[in-house]
């Protein structure tokens, strides 16, 4: 098989080991003789598993008891309509930060549900940067914000100090750094970016947000339920949470202190050539830039072709912006080795010397 650089943005590069286990338990899962995907999510084999992934998230990210963990469907886009629906009574209002595609759809689906005061926007310079120094009320019902803006590549060092609920989408940061989980009433992550396939949505919620509003809830759109079933309450993904455990066992296993140092590796590596390279340039202001998402661009536009066409030669995939803004985008996630950078970063290099040579052959 030849060894391709996956930068792609999501679904997303997953580290080796939860790649053979899923191999070989579509073959023979847990020694019960029958695949993973013809087996019984209520079997004790499978129970252990959604036991297992929830108790990881709880051990990983340091969490008390005072919160629900679940596995949902529907994915992180799903999650934009479940937590007004939740959460935000009619005439009420809830702050929103719009840093991007993600958060403004998280920000349009509230406004079917009640008031949406986005408290601050980086749409202005096309959302190259996060917003800071603004101001919450202290009546918003929660705020809502998108830790790593994927399509963009900036990221949210710090978060706002608030008295009212935080809500964060995680869905391309989650377990790439240590972060204070407490300070959070909700984080929710789509699993495909850091954490595992398509197909599962993680959910973690302060039980105390939960039973206070005054719709009436249908079933699959109630947190409590899937809580109070333990991510059993329907037929969950039965293979995408048994990808998510063994990532996450990986993820515990480095440690996120260990994640967070070689993610900055990885993106200060990068980041350096696209400051040094003078063909290349980053698109995005130096303090907000993304350890996972890195975007640039070519100074001459009329090159991208070019250097796609080298990058590909040199099996390095996935480096074709979001399709909504066009240049280069490297997604480095937590599965993606410091080594598969450095080719990316030769291959920018070889194309600076093509360059040169091509010049002094026309002059
Ligand atoms: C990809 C992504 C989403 C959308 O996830 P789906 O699982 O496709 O609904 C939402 N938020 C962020 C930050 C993302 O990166």
């Amino acid at each position: 098989m030849k060894k391709v650089h996956n930068f792609s943005a999501g679904p997303a590069i997953l580290p080796q080991s939860a790649i053979d286990a899923s191999i070989e338990a579509l073959q023979d899962f847990s020694g019960t003789g029958l695949s993973l995907i013809e087996v019984s999510h209520r079997s004790k084999e499978y129970e252990a598993v959604v036991n297992e992934a929830t108790q990881l998230v709880k051990e990983i990210l340091n969490l008390s008891d005072e919160y629900g963990i679940v596995f949902m469907q529907g994915g992180a886009s799903l999650q934009f309509d479940m937590i007004p629906y939740n959460f935000l009574d009619e005439g009420e209002t809830a702050a929103y930060l719009n840093t991007g595609v993600w958060a403004g759809r998280a920000i349009k689906e509230a406004r079917i549900f009640g008031n949406v005061n986005v408290v601050a926007s980086s749409e202005d310079k096309n959302f190259s940067y996060i917003p800071k120094g603004f101001n919450i009320p202290s009546d918003s019902k929660y705020f809502h914000c998108t830790s790593n803006n994927t399509i963009y590549g900036t990221e949210l060092f710090s978060f706002p100090e608030t008295n009212v609920p935080v809500i964060c989408d995680m869905s391309s940061d989650i377990f790439s750094r240590p972060f204070d989980a407490s300070k959070f009433d909700m984080i929710y992550a789509g699993a495909q970016k850091n954490m595992g396939p398509a197909g599962t949505t993680l959910v973690i919620v302060k039980k105390d947000m939960l039973g206070k509003g005054k719709r009436k809830l249908p079933a699959m759109l109630d947190y409590k339920l899937h809580i109070d079933n333990g991510s059993m309450y329907n037929t969950p993904s039965v293979f995408a949470i048994f990808v998510c455990m063994h990532t996450l066992r990986w993820v515990k296993s480095i440690g996120l202190t260990e994640m967070a140092k070689r993610n900055k590796a990885k993106a200060d590596l990068l980041y350096a050539e696209i400051d040094r390279n003078t063909l290349f340039k980053g698109t995005v202001v130096h303090e907000d830039r993304s350890r996972m998402n890195v975007n640039f661009v070519l100074t001459d536009k009329s090159m991208e072709e070019e250097f796609l066409k080298l990058c590909k030669d040199h099996n390095l995939s996935g480096l074709k912006g979001h399709r909504s803004v066009g240049g280069l985008r490297a997604s480095l996630y937590n599965a993606l080795p410091i080594d598969s950078v450095q080719v990316l970063v030769d291959t920018m290099k070889e194309f600076e010397q093509l360059k040169i040579k091509q010049g002094a052959a026309n002059s």
